[in-house]
C-alpha cells in the first residue's frame, strides 16, 4: 500500500484549507471557478470538495451560469452543519452569542452582573449558566457546537488558555480553557478581549479590507489588537497591546495595575466617571446613563466624551506612530458616543501624528460595536474550521 509522507498530508491539509476558504469567501463558486482562483488543478480541486462535501462542510447549491459547455454547479458552505459559541466575559456583564458556521448570528443573551462579583467561583459559575444556556437554544445539527471562544479583559496565555492576570476583575492564574473544557467537552479558546475584537472586526466588521490595522478596545480598561499583514501581532510571550498601561503622564493617576499615569486612567470608562463625578456627586452612573445623556443634549455628559476623547486621540497618535497602520478601529462603549468622541479624538490624533503630512489614516468607530469581542471570540473557533478543517 502506498504510504502518504507526512508532507504530503500537510500539503494536502493547506489546499483543503485553501479550498474552503476560497468557498467561504466567493460563494457561490463552482469547481472550476476554484481552480481558477487558487490557482490548484482541477483535478485537485474536485478531490478536495468531493472530501469536504462528504463531511458536509460544503453544499451544492444550484447550477451557475454556462460559459460554453455544460453548466457548472455552484458550490456554498453548509451554514447549519454547526455552531460556535463567542463570549464576550466584561468586568460588569457577560455576553454570548451563537453563530452559524459562516459566522451568523443565531442567538445572543447578555447578562449584566454586579461589579462587585469579582470572585472568580461566582463569575465562572455565572459564565457556565450562560453557555449551557446557550448550548440549550443550539438547533439541531450534524456537528453540534463546534467550539466555544471566550475574550477576557486581561493579559492571557493564549496557547494554554490561561489568564495570567485581569486587573479590572481582580483576576490571576485562571486556568479558563481547563476549566470550560472540563465542564462542556467543547473545543475552547480564550484571547484577550481587544484581540478577539481585531479578529472580528477583521473577519465581519470595518476592517475587512485592511491588511494592517489596530483595534482599540475602549470600555472599562483600553488595550488594543494588532493585526499586521492579515495576522495578529502577538508578541513574545503573547502580551503585545497592553496599550492602555503605557505611560501617559509622568507622576499620574494610579492605576489598577499598579503604575501611575496609565493612559486608560486618562481615556477609559474609569477617566468619564471620574470627570462626571467631579461635577455631580453621589449618582451612581452607568455607561449607558452617560450615553443617554449625552445624546440628549447633557452638556456635562457631551463634556466628559470630549475630554476622554481628545486622551483617546493622545495615545492613538502615538500607535499610529509607532505602527504605520492603514486602519485604527476604536471598539468598545466609548465609540457608542459617536462624533461628540470621534470628532475630538480624531482632531488629537492628526495634530499628533508625525506622519499625517504624509498620508492620512482613517479612524473608524467600530462596526461590530458591542459585538465585536464575542464575534471576535467565536472567530477564534472559526478562523480554527477554515484554517485546518478536520480531514
Ligand atoms: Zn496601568
Amino acid at each position: 500500500m502506498h504510504m502518504k509522507t507526512a508532507d504530503q498530508i500537510l500539503v494536502k491539509q493547506i489546499n483543503k484549507m485553501i479550498v474552503l476558504n476560497t468557498i467561504y469567501r466567493k460563494c457561490p463558486i463552482s469547481r472550476a471557478d476554484i481552480a481558477k482562483v487558487t490557482g490548484l488543478n482541477k483535478s485537485t480541486v474536485s478531490a478536495l470538495v468531493d472530501e469536504l462535501f462528504m463531511e458536509e462542510l460544503v453544499l451544492e447549491t444550484g447550477i451557475g451560469e454556462s460559459q460554453g459547455g455544460r453548466k457548472p454547479v455552484n458550490l456554498s458552505i453548509n451554514k447549519d452543519v454547526g455552531h460556535i459559541i463567542g463570549i464576550d466575559l466584561g468586568v460588569n456583564y457577560i455576553l454570548s452569542v451563537m453563530t452559524n458556521f459562516a459566522g451568523d448570528i443565531v442567538w445572543e443573551k447578555r447578562v449584566d452582573l454586579q461589579a462587585t462579583q469579582k470572585f472568580p467561583v461566582q463569575r465562572i459559575a455565572d459564565l457556565e449558566d450562560l453557555i449551557q444556556e446557550t448550548i440549550m437554544h443550539a438547533p439541531q445539527s450534524v456537528r453540534g457546537i463546534m467550539g466555544i471562544g471566550i475574550g477576557v479583559p486581561g493579559i492571557v496565555n493564549y496557547e494554554q488558555g490561561l489568564i495570567l492576570s485581569a486587573p479590572n476583575l481582580a483576576w490571576e492564574n485562571i486556568a479558563l480553557r481547563e476549566i470550560i473544557k472540563e465542564r462542556f467537552g467543547i473545543p475552547v479558546f480564550i484571547d484577550n478581549e481587544a484581540n478577539a475584537g481585531a479578529i472580528g472586526e477583521k473577519w465581519f466588521g470595518a476592517g475587512k479590507k485592511a491588511d494592517n490595522l489596530l483595534y482599540v478596545s475602549a470600555g472599562t480598561g483600553v488595550g488594543a489588537g494588532i493585526i499586521i499583514n492579515n495576522e495578529l501581532y502577538r508578541g513574545f510571550k503573547g502580551l503585545a497591546g497592553e496599550i492602555g498601561h503605557m505611560t501617559l503622564a509622568l507622576d499620574g493617576i494610579p492605576c489598577s495595575c499598579g503604575n501611575t499615569g496609565c493612559w486608560e486612567e486618562y481615556s477609559s470608562e474609569k477617566a468619564l466617571f471620574r470627570f462626571m463625578k467631579e461635577h455631580i456627586k453621589g449618582e451612581t452612573l452607568t455607561i449607558f446613563d452617560v450615553l443617554e445623556r449625552a445624546a440628549g443634549g447633557d452638556e456635562l455628559a457631551r463634556a466628559a466624551f470630549r475630554y476622554v476623547g481628545k486622551y483617546l486621540g493622545v495615545g492613538v497618535a502615538n500607535l499610529i506612530n509607532a505602527f504605520n497602520p492603514q486602519l485604527v478601529i476604536i471598539g468598545n462603549t466609548l465609540p457608542l458616543a459617536g462624533d461628540i468622541l470621534m470628532d475630538e479624538l480624531r482632531r488629537e490624533a492628526a495634530m499628533r501624528c508625525f506622519s499625517s503630512r504624509h498620508f492620512n489614516v482613517r479612524i473608524l468607530s467600530s462596526q461590530l460595536n458591542m459585538h465585536a469581542c464575542a464575534m471576535g471570540a467565536a472567530t477564534l473557533v472559526i478562523s480554527r474550521m477554515y484554517a485546518l478543517p478536520v480531514s
